[in-house]
């Protein structure tokens, strides 16, 4: 992965590039590319030890025109104003790209979670809760789960919230654990738009899944269940790799088997149906039908782009291409579908839960995969729409114009105050 791609700077040259395709003022286009509102703080934690560490943490609300702001919260050690900016934008033209009622919002702390104990991340998690509490609530601001963070740390981000606010509120955070309000669904959502995503994508260009081959960078929450579920459509896993490095079956691997020896051992890497070890490298630029992202941002820039052999990429991570190796691709024979679209489910299932939780009625995980179907191959004909018919260079633009419009048109609606 390259540092030195700024994913802020990367977000507004995609905005820009679909602006060209779009009937907007310069105006219109500045404001949409600027969040609303940073909140930057600090955390101070006491450790079992008895010390106290300080931690950086970031909230960005990007843009509510079509609704409350929506995003993740990442814990990582590269998490930064920058990056979480950036993730805030692109959560704003994910949530409007698949039509769900939501504008966008992103947050982060900087740490290394395997640095800390259990206790001390639930301090860690509640004091981050303690600080964005006047900026969140299930009509202003619904944070979720993103790299490192999963159901413990929403479940305790929403007992904070309520304890401080004397209420019942689960809406005010999606990707909660299912007794404390959260969805069936919700954990397999993202791999299972990636896995809908790819499926759409081969039968519009005509080729067949049951046949292709398949390499996926990342094998967490997005990564491994991308992976099952293409594996069950009868695709084989190839490569898989995580930060690791890279394993390698020319016949296929059984995804499920490589995620029981990932949680046994923490690792993909000494899979004994494996036949060979890579690098990351080595995986992003072999010789597929299909390659998943499913790591971080930047992780395939100009030069890797060059090497890139696939046919088809369905980006499960956020950003995972810099801008320059996008255009190195768009001149190229890969088709990339963008992350905007491919790993929407997750945002689309965190509103399902949202509703669940203002109907206070829980859904059969059946009715989940359903509408979730039904969002995400929509959202694959507005995109396939716009690419026909707009003489845009790629599928990433096609889907930036119609997340555009739809923006637009709300802030239009609105009017302008003052
Ligand atoms: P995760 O923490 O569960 O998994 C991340 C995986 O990437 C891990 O296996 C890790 O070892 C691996 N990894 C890290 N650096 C790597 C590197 N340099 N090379 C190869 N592997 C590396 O995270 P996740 O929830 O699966 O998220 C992955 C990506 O998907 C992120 O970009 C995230 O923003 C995006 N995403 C996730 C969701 C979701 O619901 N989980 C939703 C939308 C987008």
């Amino acid at each position: 992965m390259t540092n030195e791609v700024n994913p802020f700077e990367s977000l507004q040259e995609q905005i820009d590039d679909a602006a060209a395709f779009l009937d907007a003022r310069p105006d219109e286009i500045e404001r949409l590319k600027y969040p609303e509102r940073v909140l930057e703080t600090n955390l101070t934690v006491e450790l079992d030890d008895g010390s106290t560490e300080v931690f950086r943490a970031y909230r960005s609300q990007f843009n509510g025109d079509r609704g409350p702001y929506k995003g993740g919260i990442r814990y990582h050690p590269g998490v930064d104003s920058a990056e979480v900016k950036a993730l805030s934008g692109w959560m704003v033209y994910k949530c409007a790209a698949v039509g769900i009622p939501y504008g966008g919002g992103k947050g982060g702390i900087a740490v290394n979670p395997n640095d800390l104990s259990e206790s001390e991340l639930e301090r860690l998690t509640r004091a981050f809760a303690t600080e964005l509490r006047p900026f969140i609530g299930a009509d202003r601001d619904i944070p979720a789960p993103d790299v490192n963070t999963g159901q413990r740390e929403m479940n305790w981000i929403k007992d904070t919230y309520e304890t401080l606010e004397n209420t019942t509120e689960p809406g005010v955070i999606t990707g909660k654990a299912i007794e404390s309000g959260g969805s069936a669904g919700r954990v397999e959502a993202t791999g299972r738009s990636v896995m809908l995503v790819s499926r759409e994508a081969f039968d519009y260009l005509g080729w067949d899944i049951s046949e292709a081959t398949v390499a996926i960078q990342g094998y967490g929450n997005a990564g491994s269940v991308a992976a099952a579920l293409l594996d069950d459509l009868g695709a084989n896993i190839v490569a898989v790799s995580d930060s690791s490095g890279a394993i390698h079956n020319p016949d296929g691997m059984d995804a499920s088997a490589v995620k029981d020896h990932k949680l046994e051992t923490g690792t993909v890497s000494g899979y004994e149906e494996a036949t060979e070890s890579m690098t990351n490298e080595d995986l992003l630029t072999m010789d597929v039908d299909l390659l998943v992202p499913a790591a971080l941002e930047n992780a395939i820039d100009e030069r890797l782009a060059r090497e890139v052999s696939a046919d088809i990429i369905v980006e499960a991570a956020n950003g995972p291409l810099t801008p320059n190796a996008d255009e190195v691709l768009a001149d190229s024979d890969v088709h990339v579908f963008p992350d905007i679209l491919a790993n929407a489910g997750g945002v689309t299932v965190s509103y399902f839960e949202w509703v669940q939780n203002r109907q206070r009625f829980h859904w059969t995980e059946q009715r989940v995969n359903d509408e979730l179907e039904r969002i995400i191959t929509e959202a694959f004909e507005d995109l396939v729409d716009v690419y026909e018919s707009a003489d845009v260079p790629n599928f990433r633009t096609a889907m930036y114009v119609v997340a555009i419009r739809r923006v637009l048109q709300s802030a239009r609606e609105s009017g302008v105050w003052a």
